[in-house]
């Protein structure tokens, strides 16, 4: 049996005929960007989560980058961020000029809430809360912290779209809540996309101006933006999904609880999922310290897998100049060499689930 890790085409199935009237609507419309589809998905999604505004930009880095400089992060300025986290995260810290603090993960493989304060520092002017795999960072002690500092956190929700905390939508915790768009996400659009939601209407003023040259009226400029705009189609096709995206994160939790009950193996370590939080499962996160000798295994059998990252951005050659080692950030690099996303999609059979689970037992 061939099981890809994410196999978009089946998401793409279960709703295609909604897709590709969408789709066609759109395009026979003739506006194409900045339109109705935008604004309306805007509010939708702003509703969604429990927000006031939400600004459709172009990719999940777009709306970091932006976001923090929405918040005033400049040169000069930490921010503090998960070791683990996904390079965007940290690129988006350094195109402001900033400087990224890393810190550990818990055992939950997201920010360790109990090793921020003593990073704090007077530079310190933003947290960073990535919540990976799904899974949302400890909402409770990191808000703890930013009252106690008055430092704002700024949360990235591109694994975590639907995911909650105490019952809370993740993204509606900190000043700015960014999410992605990328296909693969668990609200995934069909090309890149991004949006940013805040209860802050001056920030969101902000973030539209600049997303769209740094001009509110066309061709006054009031600052140097960018060029970071929503498309309709895609707008549109994210407003198809959004209304499913209740019962896709209920599939997925489904499939995890397959895999959480069926994996059994002493050389393999299922992710759990922290308390009070509803997990999205973007990925299905297992740790195994023959981790590479399970990939090549599971390859044979057909099985693909991806890894959720091999290589911390501290360690990555973009990020030398920070001057960072091996051997810094030791919790970090042993979930680098032992942490595996397995196959992980909706529209996966029981059949193929069975296959994964199977296989994966029977791994010594
Ligand atoms: C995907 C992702 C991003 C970047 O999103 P893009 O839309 O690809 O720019 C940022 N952070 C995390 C955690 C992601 O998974």
């Amino acid at each position: 049996m061939e099981i890809l890790a994410n196999n978009l085409k089946r998401q793409y199935d279960l709703y295609a005929k909604e897709y590709e009237e969408k789709a066609l609507a759109v395009l026979r419309k003739g506006w194409y960007v900045l339109g109705t589809e935008v604004s309306s998905f805007e509010q939708e999604f702003a509703d969604y989560v429990g927000a006031k505004y939400c600004v459709g930009l172009a990719s999940g880095l777009d709306a970091l980058w932006i976001g923090l400089k929405a918040m005033g992060i400049k040169e000069g300025d930490e921010v503090i961020v998960a070791a683990n986290a996904y390079i965007a995260c940290v690129m988006s810290i350094t195109m402001n000029g900033a400087t990224p603090i890393f810190v550990e993960p818990d055992e939950y493989d997201n920010l360790d809430a109990n090793k921020v304060e003593e990073k704090i520092t007077p530079s310190t002017k933003a947290i960073m809360a990535v919540h990976l795999y799904g899974q949302s960072c400890d909402m409770d002690q990191l808000m703890k912290l930013s009252q106690k500092y008055s430092i704002p956190i700024i949360e990235d929700c591109a694994q975590a779209h639907g995911t909650k905390f105490n019952g809370k939508t993740c993204g509606t915790f900190g000043k700015v809540g960014c999410f992605s768009f990328y296909p693969t996400k668990g609200l995934g659009a069909f090309g890149d996309g991004g949006a940013i939601v805040t209860d802050d209407a001056e920030l969101a003023d902000y973030v539209r101006m600049y997303r769209n040259y740094g001009s509110k009226v066309r061709y006054e400029n009031e600052v140097v933006g960018a060029n970071s705009r929503l498309d309709e189609i895609q707008a549109g096709l994210l407003r198809v999904k959004l209304k499913h995206l209740d019962t896709l994160n209920e599939e997925r939790n489904q499939l995890a609880k397959r895999y959480l009950e069926g994996i059994q193996n002493p050389l393999i370590t299922c992710l759990q999922t922290r308390p009070h939080c509803y997990n999205t499962y973007h990925q299905f996160e297992i740790h195994c310290p023959k981790r590479d000798a399970l990939i090549t295994y599971l390859k044979d059998l057909g099985i693909g897998t991806i890894i959720h990252y091999p290589i911390p951005p501290y360690l990555s050659k973009a990020y030398a100049y920070l001057g960072y080692q091996v051997g810094d950030f030791p919790i970090t690099e042993q979930y680098a060499n032992e942490i595996l996303s397995i196959p992980m999609y909706n529209g996966m059979t029981q059949e193929e689930q069975d296959y994964v689970i199977n296989a994966i037992n029977a791994f010594e």
